[in-house]
């Protein structure tokens, strides 16, 4: 019997020698140490064999298992390695290529002007007031001294969501970031621990507007607006000029000129609009600002008190100042885009540029 050990030994070893794969492995290790292989046959004569006999063929057995064993795990070891390097080699993967790019996103360029607005704000003191898209009738034009049938809101086509029952108050898409103030005014005012006492207030209100226009290349139904209010005691058209200009100075540079001609809003009286002088042609005169010189950035004025006392502020004691920009605006001035509806067409050659 330790005669036949050897042969399984030396059948084993030999039969290893032509196994190329994982399948011929596979078969070789059934073949000898299965169940069925001459080794576990002998393993299975033992308890036959008598006591004198058994130690030397139990410990024959077990060695020739073990190197059966040994060698089956070394074969696979160099089988594995053998088709890694063959893959490698075949598949020929140019480790020194650069990779294939992950496709980044970005910010819109409207995200982007409204973030750079709102850092140039920051700097100067301005909180961030977030305010509705859906707003009531009353709070987007009668709190802001649009009574109901004011031809003002000409200006402003308005896309109604509700009317109905409610009358003189439909809800309805805000036209314009404004309404943001009374609400502003009234949350400061009601939180104040003395109501006859509210807090100065320097906020600047982000957000999309929605007009019922007919969409051209100068027009389109949403656009941001960012609007700046501050409200306080002793607030004069001085305390405007200062920051308006300070503003402009630090979005176009040092050294813009402004100017500021006189305008008509509801909300605020006196009002003005505000030109930067052209930063394409430097005042010379070009396509972009029609040959003026200047370019017309925002709308502003003195809050009107009728305003202030609609937010709950005494307009014999506070005073105060507002503005609104718009940042598609900036950018169309700022990178000469002729069409407005490029913004919200979502075409990936405009979105890209910026
Ligand atoms: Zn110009």
């Amino acid at each position: 019997m330790l005669e036949k050990l050897k042969e399984i030994e030396k059948d084993g070893l030999k039969a290893l020698q032509s196994v190329q794969n994982e399948t011929e492995l596979v078969a070789w290790r059934v073949a000898h140490l299965g169940r069925n292989s001459p080794l576990m046959q002998i393993f299975g004569k033992l308890g036959a064999l008598s006591m004198q006999e058994r130690p030397a063929v139990g410990h024959a057995a077990n060695f020739t298992k073990t190197v059966l064993e040994g060698v089956l795990l070394e074969k696979e070891k160099a089988i594995k390695a053998a088709a890694l390097a063959k893959s490698l080699e075949e598949e020929s993967l140019d480790v020194t290529l650069p990779g294939r790019g992950v496709h980044l996103g970005r910010l819109h360029p409207s995200t982007q002007q409204l973030r750079r607005v709102l850092d140039i704000l920051a700097e100067m003191g301005f909180q961030v007031y977030t305010s509705r898209e859906v707003e009531t009738d009353e709070m987007n034009f009668q709190l802001l001294n649009f009574p109901p049938h004011h031809p003002a809101r000409d200006m402003q086509d308005t896309f109604f969501v509700e009317a109905g029952e409610r009358g003189d108050n439909p809800l309805l898409l805000r036209t314009q970031t404004s309404p943001g103030q009374i609400r502003a005014m009234r949350d400061a005012s009601r939180a104040a621990l003395n109501p006859d006492n509210p807090p100065p207030i320097r906020i600047a209100l982000p957000g999309m507007c929605f007009r019922y226009e007919q969409i051209t290349a100068r027009s389109e139904i949403q656009f941001n607006q960012v609007e700046g209010l501050v409200v306080g005691e002793n607030i004069t058209f001085a305390d405007l000029k200062g920051t308006l200009i300070d503003f402009a100075r630090r979005m176009f540079g040092q050294n813009v000129r402004t100017r500021f001609r006189a305008s008509y809003f509801p909300f605020t009286e006196p009002s003005a609009e505000m030109d930067v002088e052209c930063f394409v042609c430097g005042g010379k005169g070009c396509q972009v600002c029609k040959n003026s010189g200047w370019l017309e950035i925002l709308g502003c004025g003195m809050v009107h008190p009728v305003v202030l006392e609609n937010g709950g502020y005494d307009p014999a004691r506070y005073s105060g100042f507002a503005w609104g920009m718009g940042p598609e605006r900036q950018l169309m001035l700022r990178y000469k885009i002729d069409d407005i509806r490029s913004f919200w067409a979502n075409d990936l050659r405009f979105l890209e540029q910026f």
